[in-house]
């Protein structure tokens, strides 16, 4: 299993599902569902407090209470991402073993395994 293109050897590959024999799916933890927008909302927080704290007097109470509670999420998601952590990678890694076409993102180039 080689994870680079035959062409140009780049590392940038992307899976392409075949409708004669479509890969297994991986199966996303619902903890990396659960922590990906989290995160998102909080860096949006996070990046509001610090604007109020330049151009005004500080964040607000609501605003530093929903950052609180929107970083608890998050710590929260990332400890049972990190659990969830080893069976997604098995999942992963089966899917890319399964998977028979593949793409290049820096070249175009398509080919089959
Ligand atoms: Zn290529």
């Amino acid at each position: 299993m080689q994870y680079q293109c035959p062409k140009c050897q780049s590392r940038k590959i992307l899976p392409v599902a075949s409708a004669s024999e479509p890969a297994v799916r991986p199966v996303v933890p619902k903890s990396l569902v659960f922590l990906i927008p989290s995160l998102f909302i909080l860096l949006l927080l996070v990046i509001i407090s610090i604007a109020m704290w330049i151009f005004g007097n500080g964040a607000g109470q609501t605003l530093q209470i929903a950052t609180v509670i929107i970083f608890i999420i998050s710590a929260i998601a990332g400890v049972l991402f990190w659990r969830d952590l080893p069976d997604f990678k098995i999942s992963m890694q089966s899917f890319m073993q399964a998977n028979k076409e593949w793409k290049c993102r820096d070249c175009n180039h398509q080919w089959k395994i």
